[in-house]
């Protein structure tokens, strides 16, 4: 390929700019530095961190401590671009944080049940 100007040969194909005259090669346009700003949109992930709070707060479990690990990961995932990430994350944040609750409501249930239990025995024993 020669360069349409002058009519030099051309080092390369691709040449953007011809090495004889500096006249622009029309094959390989220079490509306008263009700052394509990506405007996604914004994606509400619900982190569900005051489900796995409370639940540890009033329950008191391990399992709400797993429930605020996952909730506190939520943020970061989706500031990162990983939506897909932070979804798995508010799901198990979710699944754990109510988890935690459900089974903090039966461990108290079961307490009052044992003291109710030793109450009645205890009064049995008299
Ligand atoms: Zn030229």
């Amino acid at each position: 390929m020669n360069c349409p100007n002058c009519n030099q040969p051309l080092p390369s194909e691709t040449s953007a700019f011809c090495p004889g005259c500096g006249a622009r090669i029309g094959a390989a346009p220079v490509q306008p530095q263009v700052q394509v700003v990506q405007s996604a949109p914004v994606q509400t992930v619900p982190s569900h961190l005051a489900l796995g709070i409370i639940s540890t707060l009033c329950c008191c479990l391990p399992l709400g401590i797993v429930s605020i690990v996952y909730a506190a990961q939520v943020s970061g995932l989706v500031a990162g671009g990983n939506i897909a990430a932070a979804q798995e994350a508010s799901r198990k944040a979710k699944f754990w944080g109510i988890l935690s609750v459900v089974l903090g409501a039966v461990s108290t249930v079961i307490a009052v049940l044992i003291q109710g239990i030793a109450a009645f025995a205890a009064a049995n024993l008299d």
